[in-house]
């Protein structure tokens, strides 16, 4: 019995190609859209660290806090300059960064698809844009780290982060200099990142909830790739197109919540494997079928 588990377990864990053809298939001739649903996982291997490993942690004072600490609009608000210079430091690793393999897979994608295509990214690093993925078909349901807003949102105006903000080396302060460039450019309020913290909730206007869960609906083939699925509207998507009969097919190179669910859904797999290799495997696949289908 065991055994048998063991290699159900096993099955599902590797990419079916003949599988992904089908759902593929399926979902394009059901004219229903290919969406790609990306967490940290998918930057980790341009050098951008998930906030799960060591690199996570930020020291203030004497004491080291988790990325689930910092990030919040409770500890910006105590200590708006200690959180910017965090930001700055993610900021400096985002500069650095290229995209790779999996990002270019992803816009790959886009191209090959068009409309019937849909990114939703949990990321602020902007690496997706950067590898050729558009506005128009990305939702960067997290926000944008090269972006600002009003801390007190005197209005929803959202800047680029001003020209004279360079990355920040880990544990370097905040000069005087950044603290006058760091402003509203409207009311002069202490500007924030335009991110979404851990305790603030979604809306549509900046983080596309309703948006989100539209193109869930129209969704026939869910790629969720490097998340842990710890997040309201990424959960909500999922179940969204798991209830409507959708197929899921999750890339993690850990088991997670989303790889089990994925493993129910017609055609669906996790596949335990980094997304640099598989992705470029899913855009290629995606390719043949495109082609199959228009001849
Ligand atoms: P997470 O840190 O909670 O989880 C990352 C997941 O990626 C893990 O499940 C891990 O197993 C997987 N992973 C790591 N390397 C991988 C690889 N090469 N291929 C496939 N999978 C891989 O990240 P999350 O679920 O995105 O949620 C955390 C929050 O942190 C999000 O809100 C996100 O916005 C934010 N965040 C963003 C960045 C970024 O913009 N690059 C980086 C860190 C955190």
């Amino acid at each position: 019995m065991l055994t048998f588990f063991l290699s159900e377990a096993k099955q599902f864990c590797v990419m079916d190609r003949e599988r992904i053809k089908e759902a593929v298939r399926k979902t394009l001739s059901e004219g229903k859209k290919i969406t790609v649903l990306t967490g940290a996982g998918i930057s980790a291997e341009s050098g951008i660290p998930t906030f799960r490993g060591p690199d996570g942690f930020w020291t203030i004072g004497s004491r080291n806090y988790q990325p689930q600490e910092i990030a919040t609009f409770w500890m910006f608000k105590r200590r708006p300059y200690d959180v910017w210079s965090w930001y700055l430091y993610r900021i400096k690793l985002c500069r650095k960064a290229k995209p790779n393999r999996g990002h270019i897979a992803v816009a790959d994608m886009e191209k090959i698809l068009g409309d019937s295509f849909m990114l939703i990214t949990q990321n602020v690093d902007g690496l997706h844009l950067r590898a050729g993925n558009t506005l128009k078909r990305t939702y960067q349901i997290h926000g944008n780290i090269f972006y600002i807003r009003c801390s007190e949102e005197c209005s929803r105006e959202i800047y680029p982060l001003p020209d004279g903000i360079k990355g920040k080396d880990k544990g370097e302060e905040i000069t005087e200099e950044e603290k006058r460039l760091l402003r509203c450019p409207r009311c002069g309020a202490i500007a924030r990142p335009h991110v979404l913290w851990f305790d603030e909730s979604y809306d549509e206007k900046y983080f596309y909830w309703d948006s989100s869960l539209r193109v869930a609906r129209e969704t026939g083939l869910l790629i969720t790739v490097g998340t842990s699925g710890a997040t309201n509207l990424p959960n909500q998507i999922l179940w969204t197109v798991y209830s409507e009969g959708g197929t899921i097919i999750d890339v993690n190179i850990e088991e997670n919540p989303f790889g089990r669910i994925a493993k129910e859904t017609p055609f669906g797999m996790f596949i335990k494997e980094k997304s640099s290799k598989v992705l470029p495997e899913i855009a290629g696949i995606i390719a043949e079928v495109k082609n199959e289908l228009e001849r």
